[in-house]
């Protein structure tokens, strides 16, 4: 018998995925972890059946959350990571070596433990020795930050239902902006435009951003596995403009070897389409 991983983008809209087998399944206290292999995106991890990470496209999801903002500010050296229990995002900030400290706060243990375990190419330096591993709820940890403690925060975080939820409200922005350094900056998980339940999402967060921080864009990247393929991330920052003062050529000579992300894509991500201008009211 076939095994196919089907998840329902809308109502009336199914993506699949054949899979070979399944590798893990178990309620954690907070939502359902599953882990499949299938020959298309090799191995892949989801939460209350939602994709949240596969071997063949994470790559252009982990380059997008982090390389945008380091090449903005390059002397980041205190960082906060919410959510992103699979460890991607914390792998491409190691490869950094003027990050001093990457805090990684993760609601649910058993994210990391089944990444650990099965998802290496994501978890490989969650034993980076500048980084800590606090298994609690991003929205307390930020709340008992204190002023100015980092210099850039990423909200590597689910859809805002379940655990994701406090994520997405202005108390938990406002706490962002007051623990972030003077050049700080936030890049979070700004949903979708296409589909009308994600579109919704990422008008409300980006609505209440943008009352809290002087500078706040969105920008977009391509990743086959979510919904509509479409995704976006939005970057907000107390002085720095991620065109403006992009350091193009000091980012290049650090010779990172991406794969997704380089000066052009920096530079085109942030060209919003004319749809997306108007729901986000960005003309
Ligand atoms: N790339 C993914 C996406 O956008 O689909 C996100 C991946 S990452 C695995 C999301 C993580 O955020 C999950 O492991 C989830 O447990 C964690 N998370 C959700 N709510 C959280 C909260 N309030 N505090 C900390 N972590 C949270």
């Amino acid at each position: 018998m076939e095994l196919w991983y089907t998840e329902e983008w809308t109502e009336n809209t199914r993506f699949s995925i054949k899979a070979e087998k399944q590798l893990f399944s178990a309620q954690s206290s907070f939502q359902r972890v599953d882990v499949f292999e299938s020959k298309e995106f090799g191995r892949f991890l989801t939460l209350d059946g939602l994709m949240m990470v596969n071997d063949k496209d994470e790559f252009i999801y982990h380059d997008m959350i982090v390389h945008p903002a380091m090449a903005t500010n390059m002397n980041i050296k205190n960082v906060l990571v919410i959510g992103g229990g699979d460890g991607g995002t914390v792998r491409e900030l190691t490869r950094y070596p003027q990050i001093e400290k990457i805090d990684m706060v993760e609601i649910d243990k058993m994210v990391v433990d089944v990444s650990r375990e099965y998802i290496d190419v994501c978890s490989c330096k969650l034993d980076d020795a500048r980084v800590n591993l606090y298994f609690e709820d991003g929205v307390a940890f930020v709340k008992n930050a204190k002023d100015k403690s980092y210099d850039l925060i990423l909200v590597d975080s689910t859809d805002p239902i379940g655990p994701g939820e406090g994520l997405f409200t202005v108390d938990f922005y406002n706490d962002c902006y007051r623990i972030l350094s003077d050049e700080g900056i936030l890049v979070n998980q700004n949903e979708s435009p296409y589909f009308e339940s994600y579109a919704r999402e990422m008008k409300r967060s980006n609505s209440k951003i943008k009352d809290i921080f002087p500078i706040s864009k969105v920008y977009q990247f391509h990743m086959p596995t979510y919904p509509s393929g479409h995704w976006l991330f939005g970057f907000s920052s107390k002085k720095l403009d991620p065109i403006k003062d992009h350091n193009k050529e000091t980012w290049e000579n650090l010779n990172l070897n991406t794969k997704y992300y380089n000066s052009e894509v920096h530079k085109g991500a942030f060209a919003l389409p004319e749809y997306v201008k108007d729901m986000l009211d960005a003309k």
